[in-house]
């Protein structure tokens, strides 16, 4: 008799099954946004294992995250039961490599033992060594450097592979000489940098036909999720296991490829069905996410996009009075914020899960206002990829710097910062401090500034904590004659805190910058720096550590693979989202890579994507007015409302401006689109008080003084 399929396989579609049951030799699933690539990968391990194809230590399953890599083996053990913790190959790229490198350290010169560094060390290093080659470190400087080694690591250029181009575009033809230096130091320090953790498994395969040969049986079956974003190496280091196996099956979607700034190549895919013989290449075209107004704003957006591969996709999710995808206007982030958090609490009241709805931001800076407003309203969140704003490591820092100033017995703060950024203030020197702060009783600060008028610190340290000491006293006695947030701008530039995250360069640090401009705005609602600090003191004191039912909160870029019933996507503006970063400096390819962003963003939401844009934004320490995203004008007039303004605008229809202008004025309304009711409301709104780009000031001391719930007519007639 035929055997019923087992119960995972029942629900999917054929080509879904197909992509499941074609467990022997490479196949691609190349399929949109929610058609289920990440169920199918999930399935196709349940299947394996199921049907005793193999054993749980024989999988190789690479996730884009350590929290997707959990999740997976969470829903496999569900399909399966039993016991999936023997999935030991299961994890991200790097995590996956780190183990193989511990086991076979020595055949790439280190010890199993070896650290991996964090670009603080890394930057110095690379400093030290092109200084000890005579180099001018201001001319080539070591983020330079730094930004080069990570473009050859990603893919998979050692020393002697750089393209003698590039190799000669640094320091005099210098390059590769300076490659081979770092290397070698590494090796001495017993040291990787992130970039070597592939690198050298590479090269451990590449010289080793023996370990290569004992991994290529081991996985027996080879999975990779998000292969839109696998760089060149990871590509060349999946292709070296293929060799002995061909069990390969990637899932991928190029629209969603959102990190080329890293390295990654959407041409891995086009590359797949020449590099593995005999692939076979599966679409998905059902998605089962989204309703059809959603899909078709997502697919409209992203047809504006010309290097793609280009795919249909349909869907019968729809209910029978399904949202369409909405556009609102607001008057600044502070309203978005506002707005957003209304819309929670009425859906919330209608009973929908918090847990159901994410408010995806392009910038982390511009999470601040989203945490601040749900604090107030009560409204449990979490920040998922990182932490809340004021948890931030550079908030954190930035924080302890004005507590030193405003509360100098403030030891912890002072414990924090005073060796950050670093000023060769080490263990033996704080020792001291310590033990006469402990000894007289007395805060650190006073303690320190006794121990430098004696002779028990060497020169180089009480230099340096004497610095540090008349800095602080230098801002204490400024802390009433000038502005706080111009202050805490000083502070943070002299004490050379800033300076330390300008010279980083990780892919975080231009974020880290943003966020502590997002300070010192967020500083300028309160009258003093006390203030301020109290305020943060309550904020930072909410306990819902980890409330069951919250909103989430997180970049767009954190977003991937992720779905919610309501999707919140503020900031659609030119300049924020597309990023301005990014056209600078990839042009046509940044715009495009931007749209993915964009529709990875809308393809999140399951039932409702609400898209929200400020007039004015405060955008490098100005206020200023703003062009809607040309996103906007992307999206197809069909599948969009433009959502009802915000209630704060309820008092202004009298002056012949509200509600009711959106709605009388369809933009979308013939060939009326080229105008879009945003850009017209945008408009009307900034003749109507006079306010233009110059015009920030009054706006901005009239919220200075602000008590209580801000209303635009309050804060106009201020
Ligand atoms: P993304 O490109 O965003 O990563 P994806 O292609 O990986 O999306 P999944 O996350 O696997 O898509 O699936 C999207 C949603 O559709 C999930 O909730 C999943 O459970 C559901 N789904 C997928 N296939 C089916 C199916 N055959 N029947 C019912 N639901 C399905
Ligand atoms: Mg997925």
């Amino acid at each position: 008799a035929a055997r019923r399929a087992p119960d995972y396989l029942t629900g999917l579609n054929p080509e879904q099954r197909l992509a499941v049951e074609t467990t022997e030799g490479p196949v691609l699933v190349l399929a949109g946004a929610g058609t289920g690539k990440t169920r199918v990968l999930t399935t196709r391990i349940a299947h394996i294992l199921a049907s005793g194809l193999a054993r749980p230590s024989e999988i190789l399953a690479v996730t884009f995250t350590n929290k997707a890599a959990r999740e997976m083996k969470e829903r496999i053990a569900g399909f399966v039961g039993g016991n999936v913790e023997g999935m030991a190959w299961l994890g991200t790229f790097h995590s996956i490599c780190v183990k193989i490198l511990r086991r076979h350290a020595e055949l790439v010169g280190l010890k199993s033992s070896f650290s991996i560094l964090d670009t603080d060390d890394q930057i110095r290093l690379i400093k030290q060594i092109i200084q000890a080659e005579g180099l001018d470190d201001k001319r080539w400087t070591a983020k330079a450097f730094a930004g080069m080694l990570d473009s050859w690591k990603n893919r998979a250029l050692t020393p002697k592979d750089v393209p003698e181009g590039e190799a000669r575009a640094f320091a005099n033809g210098r390059g590769r000489k300076l490659y081979e230096e770092y290397q070698e130091r590494l090796s001495i320090l017993n040291a990787a940098d992130f970039g070597d953790l592939l690198l050298h498994v590479i090269t451990l395969f590449k010289t080793q036909p023996d370990v290569l040969k004992d991994y290529q049986l081991r996985f027996r079956y080879m999975l990779v999720d998000e292969y839109q974003d696998t760089n060149i190496a990871q590509y060349l280091w999946l292709r070296l296991l293929a060799q002995g196996n061909p069990n390969v099956c990637c899932v991928g979607d190029d629209d969603q490829s959102i990190y080329g700034w890293r390295g990654a190549e959407v041409d891995n895919i086009l590359r797949f069905e020449h590099d593995f013989k005999g692939a076979e290449v599966i679409r998905l075209e059902r998605n089962y996410r989204s309703t059809s107004h959603i899909l078709a704003a997502a697919s409209h957006l992203i047809s504006f996009n010309e290097g793609r591969l280009g795919k249909t996709l349909f869907t019968d999710f729809d209910e029978p009075d399904h949202d369409l995808v909405s556009v609102a206007s607001v008057w600044d982030s502070e309203e978005e914020a506002r707005t957003i958090g209304d819309e929670i609490e009425a859906l919330q009241s209608k009973g929908h899960a918090l847990n159901e709805m994410a408010v995806l931001v392009r910038a982390s800076f511009q999470m601040r206002e989203f945490e601040e407003r749900f604090v107030t309203l009560g409204l449990n969140y979490r920040v998922i990829g990182g932490p809340r704003f004021y948890e931030r490591m550079e908030i954190r820092d930035a924080m302890a710097y004005l507590r030193c100033v405003a509360q100098p017995a403030d030891d912890l703060a002072f414990e924090r910062i005073v060796n950050t950024p670093k000023r060769g203030l080490g263990d033996a020197t704080l020792k001291l401090v310590h033990g006469l702060a402990r000894a007289e009783r007395i805060p650190l600060m006073q303690a320190a500034s006794q121990l430098i008028d004696t002779e028990e610190l060497k020169p180089k340290p009480r230099n340096a904590l004497k610095t540090v000491l008349d800095n602080f006293e230098r801002w204490r006695r400024q802390l009433d004659q000038i502005k706080h947030t111009d202050l805490a701008e000083i502070i943070l530039d002299e004490s050379g805190y800033t300076e330390m995250w300008r010279l980083d360069r990780s892919a975080e640090a231009p974020g880290r910058l943003d966020n502590l401009k997002e300070l010192i705005r967020s500083m300028e609602e309160f009258e003093s720096l006390a203030g301020f600090l109290e305020h943060i003191s309550l904020v930072m004191d909410r306990d819902s550590a980890d409330a069951s039912d919250a909103v989430s909160i997180m970049t767009l870029h954190s977003a991937k693979g992720l779905e919610f019933d309501t999707v919140f996507l503020p900031g659609w503006e030119e300049g924020l989202f597309p990023h301005q970063r990014s056209l600078d400096e990839s042009g046509r390819a940044g715009l495009e890579e931007e749209r993915r962003l964009a529709y990875v963003g809308i393809t999140r939401a399951k039932k409702r994507a609400k898209l929200y844009f400020a007039s004015n934004r405060r955008i490098h320490g100005l206020w200023q007015s703003t062009v809607p995203s040309r996103f906007l004008d992307e999206l197809p007039p069909d599948h969009v409302e433009i959502g009802e303004p915000s209630s704060n605008y309820g008092g202004y229809a009298g002056g012949g401006y509200g509600p009711s202008r959106f709605d009388s004025h369809d933009p979308f309304d013939g060939g009326s689109y080229s105008t879009p009711g945003w850009k017209r409301a945008q408009r009307n709104r900034q003749s109507s008080n006079g306010f233009s780009d110059g015009g920030g000031r009054g706006y901005q001391s009239a919220r200075q003084k602000r008590q209580g719930p801000l209303t635009i007519e309050g804060e106009l007639v201020a």
